[in-house]
């Protein structure tokens, strides 16, 4: 794979209503992606995917959708706030990182005198909320989804049937101020993340972080064609933060390199611990069978929506040079996240028996799946427009059809043309 890639993926995306730099008619702005109307279709059942995998196929794992803004204390207690918020250069030696001025030629722990330029660490994105001068607070948009999991931790336990072991899940936006986004949506300031935080007894931890780690590597290499380009990474122990006792990223092979998707990571009792503290609330549990009280540990599994779908679209991408020498471009793109299922066409668009038999098809299909209606331009160009965003079948309405009632279904990645009596198209879409 060449860095090439990224460019191709990049105008792919804005030619076909995929992804849309945000405000772009006032030049941009760095690190905000719009998602345009196909990519909108493919990004909600990309969501939908995990949500079946994570929530709906499973006994033990709820949902919530928590908000942007929370009690400031929030990133107090998580830590966002004084671990991040100085201007800072790291020692090239030791990885430690300090303030530019406790520096004094060398570094205070090992000596080093290599260090990073100074950057400012503090990622998090401030507002106010209330409106009356003097009297509004400060607030955050969250740095990371999770947060809202750990506050609402007790109100679930309180409301509904879950014990431990049980899982929360969450899709939503995370804001960071990053210092250099790129890299197209692989680096932005405003991302989904998917997380579940998973609460278990402080003795099972083990055992649920390697269920885990199998389970969310066994979603990824379901959702890419190609599971080769996928791998664990296990972060060295010295890097992991003082509470984490293990943490595995699930890289992908991006055209720039390996590169994380997801991050599992062991956090066990911090955030609890961390918001009984700052909240003065007791957040631990009690066993309904044997009476334990304990604070449940924590495995985290947390990727990212929008570095996945871009993911997708690498995996996806494929150019191929035709009999006639014409060059196709396709995206080979899961089908159950392509945006539609299949694209319907009159042969022409002037014989009023040949559309209105298609419209019939078209409303017919429409009630159960995503279809497209395309009777723009000649066939060919349908065609290479619906390759280029992915939709697994075309099915067109021609003068065969008001004899025989056939319809000609072609198949995107194959290009094979077969006939279909229309009785059974929708089996043979949903097959
Ligand atoms: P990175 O090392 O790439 O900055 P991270 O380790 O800070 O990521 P986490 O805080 O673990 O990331 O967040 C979980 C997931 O959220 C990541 O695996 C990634 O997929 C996604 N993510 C994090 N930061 C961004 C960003 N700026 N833009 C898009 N996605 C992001």
């Amino acid at each position: 794979m060449e860095l090439d890639l990224l460019s191709k993926i990049t105008a792919l995306s804005k030619r076909r209503g995929i992804l849309f730099p945000n405000s772009e008619i006032y030049g941009g702005i760095g690190g905000f992606y719009d998602y345009g109307p196909v990519g909108v279709e493919m990004k909600n059942n990309l969501k939908r995917m995990w949500w079946k995998y994570m929530v709906d196929d499973r006994d033990d794992v709820v949902g919530i959708d928590g908000t942007i803004i929370t009690h400031p204390k929030v990133w107090e207690a998580s830590g966002h706030i004084t671990g991040f918020a100085d201007e800072m250069a790291e020692c090239k030696k030791c990885h430690q990182r300090f303030r530019p001025e406790d520096i004094e030629g060398k570094c205070p722990k090992c000596g080093g005198t290599d260090f990073s330029e100074a950057k400012k660490y503090n990622m998090l994105f401030k507002t106010e909320v209330g409106v009356i001068e003097g009297e509004t607070t400060p607030a955050y948009l969250r740095g990371e989804a999770c947060q809202t999991i750990y506050l609402d931790f007790k109100n679930v336990v309180d409301s509904s049937r879950v014990k431990v072991p049980f899982g929360i899940a969450q899709i939503g936006k995370a804001f960071r101020n990053e210092v250099t986004p790129n890299k197209f949506t692989f680096r932005t300031r405003e991302f989904e993340q998917w997380d579940l935080q998973f609460f278990v007894h402080p003795s099972d931890m083990g055992k649920w972080f390697e269920y885990w780690k199998e389970q969310r590597m066994s979603f990824y290499k379901n959702l890419y064609r190609k599971s080769e380009n996928l791998r664990f990474y296990q972060h060295p122990k010295e890097k992991l933060v003082f509470y984490a006792k293990d943490a595995f990223d699930i890289e992908y092979l991006a055209p720039w390199g390996w590169a994380e998707n997801e991050g599992i990571h062991w956090r066990g009792d911090y955030d609890l611990t961390q918001h009984s503290k700052f909240s003065g609330k007791d957040l631990s549990y009690t066993d309904p069978i044997t009476n334990e009280r304990y604070i449940p540990h924590i495995v985290e599994t947390s990727g990212g929506v929008d570095r996945t779908f871009l993911y997708l679209l690498f995996d996806a991408y494929e150019e191929e040079t035709l009999a006639n020498g014409e060059l196709r471009t396709v995206l080979k793109i899961n089908p159950e996240i392509a945006a539609y299922k299949a694209a319907v066409f009159p042969l022409v668009g002037n014989k009023e028996e040949i559309t209105g038999k298609a419209r019939e098809i078209y409303t017919m299909l429409k009630k159960d799946m995503k279809v497209m209606w395309d009777d723009r331009g000649n066939i060919g160009k349908r065609y290479r427009y619906q390759d280029e965003i992915g939709t697994p079948k075309c099915i067109t309405i021609d003068y065969q059809t008001l004899e025989d009632g056939t319809v000609t279904v072609r198949d995107r990645d194959t290009m094979e043309q077969v006939r279909v009596k229309v009785e059974e198209l929708k089996e043979s879409l949903t097959k």
